[in-house]
């Protein structure tokens, strides 16, 4: 249980500028609550296991610390099989799915794609639900090695993909597309594919066309309906700890009509991982033995997916009820059907910078960050209103989410007394 910081009852904005951008700690009393798009806040249990594994009690439980140790190690592999297990328990994966951890990030699935899928068939076509700045950065990559088209080119005429806030109700796939793609969590923009909202197309609207799934920003907290899957992929920087490796899973039998063509580069190569359990190259050993952990931490204490679903959802309707309701914060994407649970983006005093600020360095004073990113996708060029944004990912708790509004329900009181 959280101690949060007691709220200031005065506020004084400083005359010198505020940007927000730093994630420090202002008063080390009290707790730091990071709203990070990722890395994310990592929970308090996991450090206490950390602590231990490294500094005391299990410190040679290993051979070594955690972060010695050798990925040829039978302690190593016995830690990366039971990862595979419990995600593949918790998240209910079939047997005919795979489970490999490559490198590369997010971005390095975004060039496996292509060039693996290109060895079912050289001229293969994919067709990309370009839904916000992920699947965007997705499409653009893929061209660079195979025919693809996005799909909603026409949906979203003349807007950036910074710009979307909604989803087609209905989806079409031209009878030409091999795979089809998406992002089930656009981290940026703040829409998301839910089971109750929008649904990933089914088997019935796919027919042959395999369906490829950017997961970063959502798995581990929503049930997936498999049979629709052909490849999932999520980096581990949001629910499953630090950055740097990515779990890709692939059905066993798309992984067997790739051709044996040596030109896809090693570290891309999905046949190569699954054929050598993911240690052709050095993996990121830290980051497995991590997740083994957090694993455990959520199966501990959220016990199933459907449950971190239903948290996931209380979280967010906290929050909406608050942005929906009041004249200062206003939600970016209006429609209930595809606004995320998860990265909710708001402006702030329609569009005020000072205000925004001010809520900024109000929000550190309270030990609030990770609102404002400094991202690669410009508004100010744009000339558009810049939104800040908060991220629930399962590090951040129903209490958490309550202690944040209580923060931006007193700065509405202060400021504007
Ligand atoms: N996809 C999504 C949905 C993301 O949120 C991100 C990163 N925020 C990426 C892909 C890219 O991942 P990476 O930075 O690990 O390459």
């Amino acid at each position: 249980m959280n101690i949060y910081k007691p709220l200031n009852s005065i506020f004084k904005p400083s005359v010198s500028y505020f940007s927000g951008y730093s994630i420090m700690h202002y008063d080390k009393e009290f707790p730091l609550l990071n709203v990070s798009p990722g890395p994310a806040s990592i929970s308090e249990n996991i450090f206490k296991k950390l602590y231990d594994d490294i500094y005391s009690k299990n410190k040679y439980s290993y051979g070594n610390t955690p972060l010695e140790m050798s990925h040829r190690s039978p302690e190593y592999l016995e830690i990366l099989n039971n990862v595979n297990l419990k995600i593949k328990n918790f998240m209910e994966i079939p047997n005919q799915f795979k489970i490999l951890w490559t490198q590369g990030g997010g971005h390095g699935q975004f060039s496996a794609i292509p060039l693996n899928m290109k060895r079912i068939n050289k001229n293969i076509k994919g067709g990309y639900l370009v839904s916000g700045t992920w699947s965007s950065r997705a499409f653009i990559e893929s061209k660079k090695f195979i025919n693809s088209e996005n799909l909603l080119q026409n949906f979203y005429k003349n807007l950036t993909s910074i710009e979307y806030d909604r989803l087609p109700a209905q989806i079409s796939i031209p009878s030409d597309i091999d795979y089809l793609y998406l992002c089930s969590n656009e981290t940026v923009n703040g829409i998301e594919f839910k089971k109750n909202g929008i649904e990933y197309p089914g088997r019935n609207v796919l027919g042959k066309t395999k369906l490829i799934v950017d997961m970063s920003s959502d798995f581990l907290m929503k049930k997936v309906d498999w049979s629709n899957i052909d490849v999932a992929f999520a980096c581990t920087s949001k629910n499953m700890g630090v950055a740097g490796a990515n779990i890709v899973i692939i059905r066993e039998d798309l992984i067997d009509s790739l051709s044996d063509n040596h030109s896809t580069p090693c570290t891309l190569d999905w046949k190569l991982y699954a054929e050598t359990n993911s240690l052709y190259n050095t993996p990121a050993v830290f980051n497995i033995y991590l997740l083994n952990h957090i694993m455990d931490d959520y199966i501990n204490t959220m016990k199933t997916i459907e449950n971190v679903n239903d948290i996931s959802k209380e979280k967010a309707n906290i929050l909406y009820e608050f942005l929906d309701n009041n004249q200062i914060f206003k939600p970016v994407v209006k429609d209930k059907e595809c606004r995320s649970n998860i990265n909710i983006p708001f402006i702030v005093g329609d569009g005020n910078e000072k205000m925004m600020e001010d809520f900024l360095e109000y929000c550190s004073k309270e030990n609030l960050v990770g609102l404002r990113t400094q991202t690669p996708f410009s508004y100010k060029k744009l000339n558009l209103k810049e939104p800040l944004r908060i991220s629930l990912y399962n590090g951040i708790s129903v209490a958490d989410v309550k202690h944040i509004v209580a923060i931006m329900k007193n700065f509405t009181l202060i400021y504007f007394k």
